[in-house]
């Protein structure tokens, strides 16, 4: 099988500008600053190919020489826009750096030092195919293994670039420019596959962000920046499982804001939520890093404290403590700003909807004995499992709800 040259570096190129209109495409529409640069990258990368085939020998060696600094500043942005997408700013000294020591080395090295030449432009490029895939590699999450193409296809790309070094060492008078050629077919081949696989890389990369994103988004309160109920009870799941597999206690508390309705009708609904809000500010600073909270209502927050019963109490009470002192004011009027709380507590490995309920209870006499204060539950909860055993077998008759005038026109119970 024989390969045309110009035919393959003409194919790399429409590929490349085909993948750089793609990624500034879908960098525009869901407006991601990396697939620009990504885009902006493979565009240049086209450009430079683009001269050097169409315009290869008419472009004499200085022509040529600056196509390849096109070529390094395109390496230079694609490390960038991984910088960018990792959220760091771009580092354009870096960017140019390859370029501008392309050119220096072409001035000072004489034109017969070919091999010197290629070895520097190789290695060029191979440090910034590392300086990517190091920076790809900066995703330390339990994702990262599955991500294992977005550090190895800048890899093998720099090692294939490596190989001129190689062939330059190991073969110092190759035969007639054989090897060259070959080395120049290996080179566009690989071009294509690399310039394939970094897209599909990059798609990997931006959607499992998104994905990550968007869970992130579903298990957290806008307004507080805590969790929702849905996110806290996930979360939750996790801490009990850990703590059940150490054998150790966890403890549950509500939190529910004393007359919050009064608030929100004396001082309106903006003035309500910044209330909710200092006391979701209130709660997470003073409960530990390993403690969970969220909001889990309206006006209710709970939290779960992998420790004995005891110690939640008194983080509790400092909850209380600090939120009655608060002085918070509203147009100038003090607002007087109590909770109450439910605490329970609980041996390891009990569900959490069964805490849940128990610490339910105890802030429902919290409540009752006047608001204010911190309740424990006296008993330890019983499992959901014993809980339902116990009533089946007490026969106490289910509560049941019957819509009479449903809208829909279907019966609930
Ligand atoms: P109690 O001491 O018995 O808990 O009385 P309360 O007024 O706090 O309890 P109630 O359940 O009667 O009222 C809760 C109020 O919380 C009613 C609702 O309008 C308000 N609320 C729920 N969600 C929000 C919110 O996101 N923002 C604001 N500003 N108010 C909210
Ligand atoms: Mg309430
Ligand atoms: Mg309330």
């Amino acid at each position: 099988m024989s390969l045309d040259i110009s035919t393959l570096f003409l194919v790399a190129t429409l590929i490349c500008t085909l993948l750089g209109g793609m990624l500034f495409y879908f960098g525009r529409q869901e407006n991601i600053p990396a697939l620009n640069w990504w885009g902006a990258a493979y565009l240049l990368g086209a450009a430079a190919l683009a001269l050097w085939t169409l315009l290869g020998p008419s472009l004499g060696d200085l022509g040529a020489l600056a196509t390849l600094a096109v070529g390094f500043v395109a390496c230079g942005v694609m490390w960038n826009a991984a910088r960018v997408f990792h959220g760091l700013k771009p580092n354009w000294p870096g960017l140019l750096l390859g370029a501008v020591g392309w050119l220096i080395v072409v001035v000072s090295v004489p034109a017969d030092q070919i091999a010197l030449r290629t070895t520097v432009g190789a290695a060029i490029v191979a440090a910034y195919a590392v300086l990517t895939a190091r920076q790809l590699s900066a995703e330390r999450r339990k994702a990262v293994r599955r991500n294992w193409p977005t550090m190895l296809v800048p890899l093998l790309h720099g090692a294939v670039l490596m190989i001129p070094i190689l062939l330059a060492d190991l073969l110092p008078a190759p035969g007639a420019g054989l090897s060259n050629n070959i080395w120049v077919t290996l080179f566009a081949i690989e071009l294509v596959l690399y310039a394939i696989g970094t897209v599909f890389a990059i798609f990997m990369l931006v959607s499992e962000r998104t994905v990550r994103a968007h869970k992130a988004a579903a298990a957290m309160d806008p307004l507080t920046g805590l969790f929702n109920r849905r996110g806290f009870s996930e979360a939750c799941a996790r801490i009990i499982e850990r703590e059940a597999e150490a054998g150790r206690p966890v403890s549950v508390l509500i939190f529910d804001i004393d007359h919050f309705k009064s608030i929100n009708d004396r001082f309106g609904h903006p003035a309500g939520d910044e209330v909710l809000k200092l006391f979701a500010t209130i709660v997470a600073h003073s409960l530990r890093i390993s403690d969970l909270c969220g909001r889990i209502g309206g006006e209710e927050f709970a939290a779960l404290l992998p420790c004995a019963l005891d110690e939640a109490v008194t983080a509790a009470d400092r909850v209380r403590e600090t939120f009655q002192n608060c002085g918070i004011e509203v147009d100038d009027a003090p607002v007087a700003t109590t909770v109450s709380i439910g605490v329970a507590g609980g041996p390891a490995n009990i569900e959490l909807d069964v805490l849940l309920a128990a610490a339910d209870t105890a802030l429902y006499q919290a409540k009752r004995g006047g608001r204010n204060r911190v309740v424990a539950t006296a008993e330890e909860p019983l499992s959901l499992e014993h809980g339902r055993r116990k009533a089946a077998l007490s026969n106490e008759p289910r509560s049941s709800v019957v819509v009479r005038n449903n809208p829909v026109g279907q019966a609930v119970a």
